[in-house]
């Protein structure tokens, strides 16, 4: 169909053409808007690949930052275009999409019969003007075996705290399968006012208030995916996406929010951050919000290397333990043993956990692993990650016991700082024989606030399960073959001017069969 509307935004036309409507009874009305300004303004993105291919996104914002992106409310239709060769003299499928009003003329494109574990390049094109090129790697066949896997770890994106220079480097690495983005893509706060300003540097400001509406939550994705680095990151590999806390708000847990808002009035905002989720994240259809949730914990196999558990660690979860006093929607004691995954999702765990391949990866999020924190001069007890959740943390101890497995590599961020070393196999006792190997990756530009001195972390003497405490922005690049897993931890030397330089601050290798780490 090639109808063309005449439109009535005066934004997104040219003028001066005449009206033709699609003449059906009762088909979609197509608008085919004449775009003044650039409609990819959010770039493009890739996510969860298979073997045989993945998804691709983009969303049509020709005005990032007004309402519904500058779009008018009417269904548009889109071209996509998948190439062996980033000149697309070679384009290999290709077709049409609908970018809807009701998900924010956000498409997800689910691309089939490629070939496995072979590089492809996308695009979209509306009103004859190309979005960026992106590129993505489909997944190895199943059962295969794998020479190499190159992926990246990282999340924690304040926006207002440093630029997005991490993720312009993410975008330079070469030849990435995949960036598992742990969560807190966007955070809710209010533009920084200037007493924070006091105390750490604001590099840009938020918009506007605390966000609660579905055009809050679509106005912040906006904002951040404005951002040409994190734009790049997107162009340059396929994302597999989780969320934390900070897409919807602080530290909420299930149907309960950090203060005391009643869990049927939660439940609305977490719907329209999660719709707005949905709608911005290269994720596929399954994912798609039901009854307010996503279906976000899902399994994607490399091959005979790897396979990969992404878990949610928030959408299930039992009721908070009190950290602070005077906090809403928490108890200090439960009087049921505590759940982080829900009892669906860790059935799900344990039935897939052990499926033959060489390394097991857990996108579990948050910090796993104990942590002492008695040197600590702020005090804060980590209850919103596994400390606060011990009956979870013991049961997935015996998940992977029971399994014999030692190839277990938990992964995720959330703390704004690298932690890098084993969860031990007793609880309570930080130096027994280590159970999984952690590496939780540090922020790409959220700070972390615990008033805790740069360099040598004084929290390190009684961790010994811990090889490395380490603050300082960027992220997790690993290198995965059959031998060995080689982990670097990717910093950036400041994120408050353009142009901050990457180093490798350190390496670690893993084995196979034996859990935790060693320094390379
Ligand atoms: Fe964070
Ligand atoms: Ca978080």
């Amino acid at each position: 169909m090639t109808a063309r509307l005449f439109n009535r935004r005066t934004l997104l036309v040219a003028g001066g053409q005449a009206a033709l409507l699609a003449g059906l009874a009762g088909a979609p009305v197509l608008a085919a808007p004449k775009f003044l300004e650039d409609p990819f303004s959010l770039g493009v993105a890739s996510g969860d690949p298979t073997p045989d291919g993945f998804v691709i996104w983009t969303r049509l914002a020709p005005r990032p930052l007004e309402p519904h992106g500058g779009m008018p409310a009417e269904l548009v239709e889109l071209a996509w275009e998948v190439a062996e060769d980033d000149g697309f003299r070679r384009i290999v499928r290709a077709g049409t999409a609908f970018a809807r009003p009701e998900l924010a003329h956000a498409v997800h494109v689910e691309v089939f019969g490629l070939g496995s574990h072979r590089r492809y390049w996308y695009r979209f094109v509306v009103d004859g003007i190309r979005s960026d090129t992106g590129t993505v790697r489909t997944a190895p066949a199943a059962g295969a075996a794998v020479d190499r896997l190159r992926i990246a770890v990282a999340g924690c994106q304040q926006y207002e705290r440093g630029l997005f220079t991490a993720w312009r480097h993410i975008g330079q690495e070469a030849d990435l399968d995949f960036v598992y983005h742990y969560g807190d893509y966007i955070y809710e706060g209010k533009a920084a006012g200037s007493a924070a300003a006091g105390q750490v540097p604001i590099v840009r400001r938020h918009t506007g208030d605390e966000i609660y509406s579905l055009d809050d939550y679509r106005q912040r994705y906006a904002l951040y995916k404005v951002d040409p680095d994190l734009r790049a990151a997107h162009a340059a590999a396929a994302f597999l996406p989780s969320f934390d806390d900070h897409e919807v708000e602080n530290d909420w847990a299930g149907d309960l929010d950090s203060s005391r808002t009643p869990p049927e009035i939660f439940r609305l905002r977490r719907a329209a951050a999660m719709q707005a989720w949905y709608e911005h994240m290269p994720v596929r259809p399954s994912q798609f919000p039901q009854y307010g949730l996503p279906r976000a914990y899902r399994r994607l196999d490399f091959g005979r290397l790897l396979r990969v558990n992404l878990l949610d660690k928030r959408s299930y979860r039992s009721i908070r333990l009190c950290e602070r006093p005077g906090d809403g929607n928490c108890v200090d004691r439960r009087d049921h043993p505590d759940t982080m995954l829900g009892e669906a999702q860790e059935r799900w765990l344990g039935e897939g956990l052990d499926g033959g391949a060489t390394w097991n990866m857990l996108g579990l999020g948050g910090l796993v692993m104990p942590f002492d924190r008695s040197a600590q001069k702020v005090p804060s007890n980590g209850f919103d990650n596994w400390t606060g959740y011990p009956d979870a943390r013991e049961r997935l101890l015996a998940m992977i016991r029971d399994r014999k497995l030692d190839n277990v590599v938990i992964t995720g961020g959330d703390s704004h700082m690298f932690f890098i070393g084993h969860l031990p196999s007793r609880r309570d006792d930080l130096e027994s024989a280590p159970a999984a190997t952690e590496l939780h990756a540090t922020s790409i530009s959220s700070t972390s606030s615990n008033g805790m001195p740069i360099g040598p972390d004084p929290r390190a003497a009684t961790n010994p399960h811990m090889a490395t405490i380490h603050d300082q922005r960027g992220y997790l690049l690993c290198d995965i073959d059959a031998k060995g897993w080689s982990a670097s931890l990717r910093v950036v030397d400041q994120v408050l001017t353009p142009g901050g330089a990457i180093s490798t601050l350190a390496r670690y290798g893993i084995r196979p069969d034996r859990p935790g780490v060693s320094r390379l």
